[in-house]
């Protein structure tokens, strides 16, 4: 059996290559929308092909594929999960490096999808090929899995392997960028819903001693609505201290004064507001649309029923759910979670930290179907879905070594 310092040894050959490969993959603009991942398909599956390693191609719907690979047997394997698409880059001219690029410049490799998230792909994938060459006789399962479809929410990636294949791995380590000082272990819930308002139409120049407006009802439900996003909650005792921690961290990183209650808390935004029908009537109807996104301990159905207890006494009024997701999360005691911060304090001498994100990774399709998932990888946040995407060259190859003792920690010993 090959000795983890072997394997580092042989691994270091790589990283060169690693860099050129993400380089390329970046060049290729696999937007989503509209989603056809033709081509980056191709090109993981190819790169595995090279290394002899087995591909299936997964496509729900013409274009949107996902690319996995296994090797070895077992029930209680690992899968390591990067998606392939990326969000649309926006006006070219805003870019001072073209956004398909993949170039080079001062130790940053440039491009949309850099960070978010081929550069975490792409070390999984060389992760996973040099790891299989190298350890023989591998006695238990190991996979890959390139997706198609994480931007718009992964129906037809992550969440049509788990739910429609039975793809349900013991352990999922995604590679979305947690930046290597911390890994994801859960994330908040969100809800959208839309409160309709109805008032008492009457002529500008009575009121408001005749009818009801609606628009200025709105302001007290809008108010109300509000005042949910200053309630404690109480979070499951063993995510108590991740929950803290994790808001301190958003706190600092976004320079917001009480946003440590972040993870304690609803967040709340009214994001569009539609009402009225001519400026001498007294608005009849107004409608507001919300979006909160939901602590640890709450549930979509839960805060639905505390808005309509909120708005109980405001004669008019209704609640329409669009759209909701409960909140998700792993134990924080996940041996894979503890893997990862071994490695990384092995390779690099850092020590990450388990936390909780306020936006959704396909990790949440797996936990759904009992996986504990690890969001664990390279990016530089501020410029994610923005301008000048980027990701430190370093970082993808020190990702791509923590990765491969993880493999070893995990299936070897
Ligand atoms: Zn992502």
């Amino acid at each position: 059996m090959t000795s983890l310092e072997t394997l580092l040894e042989k691994a270091r050959q790589y990283e060169e290559d690693l860099i050129s490969f993400l380089s390329g993959f970046v060049q290729i603009p696999s937007v989503n929308p509209p989603g056809d991942m033709s081509q980056a398909a191709a090109y993981v599956e190819e790169f595995l092909g090279k290394w002899g390693l087995p591909t299936r191609r997964i496509e729900p719907e013409k274009g949107v594929i996902t690319i996995y690979s296994s090797v070895g047997d077992g029930e209680d394997y690992l899968m390591l999960n990067g998606h392939m698409d990326v969000v649309p880059e926006g006006d070219h001219d805003k870019w001072s490096i073209p956004p398909f690029s993949g170039r080079v410049v001062d130790g940053y490799l440039y491009g949309r999808g850099a960070s978010d998230m081929k550069g975490g792909l792409s070390a999984l994938i060389y992760a996973y090929a040099v790891f299989t060459q190298y350890v023989d006789s591998l006695d238990k399962k190991l996979s890959l899995a390139a997706v198609g479809d994480e931007e718009v929410g992964g129906r037809l990636g992550s969440l049509y392997m788990a739910k429609e294949l039975g793809i349900r791995p013991r352990y999922v380590l995604l590679g979305e960028p947690s930046t290597l000082g911390y890994y994801n272990i859960g994330e908040k819930g969100i809800v959208w819903y839309r409160v309709h308002i109805n008032g008492e139409p009457a002529h500008a120049s009575v009121s408001p001693y005749v009818g009801r407006n609606a628009i200025k009802m709105a302001t007290e439900v809008i108010n109300r609505i509000y005042g949910l996003a200053e309630i404690d909650f109480d979070v499951p005792e063993e995510l108590l201290e991740v929950a803290r921690k994790s808001g301190e961290k958003a706190r600092k990183m976004v320079g917001a004064e009480g946003l440590e209650k972040i993870f304690f808390r609803l967040s709340c935004n009214a994001g569009i507001i539609n009402g009225g029908v001519k400026t001498n009537v007294v608005a009849p109807n107004c409608t507001v649309e919300f979006d909160m996104r939901i602590p640890h301990g709450l549930t979509v159905d839960k805060v639905i029923e505390m808005v309509r207890e909120r708005l109980s006494d405001i004669e008019g009024v209704e609640i329409e759910k669009v759209a909701g997701e409960d909140p998700n999360y792993t134990r924080p005691d996940t041996y894979l979670g503890k893997v990862v911060e071994e490695s990384a304090g092995a390779e690099a001498g850092i020590r990450p930290e388990p936390s909780l994100v306020m936006g959704a990774t396909d990790g949440r399709h797996f936990r759904a179907y009992g996986s504990e998932a690890v969001v664990y990888g390279p990016g530089e946040w501020e410029r994610i879905h923005g301008y000048d995407e980027r990701i430190k060259v370093d970082d993808v190859k020190l990702a791509y070594r923590i990765y491969l003792r993880t493999l070893y920690r995990m299936l070897v010993g």
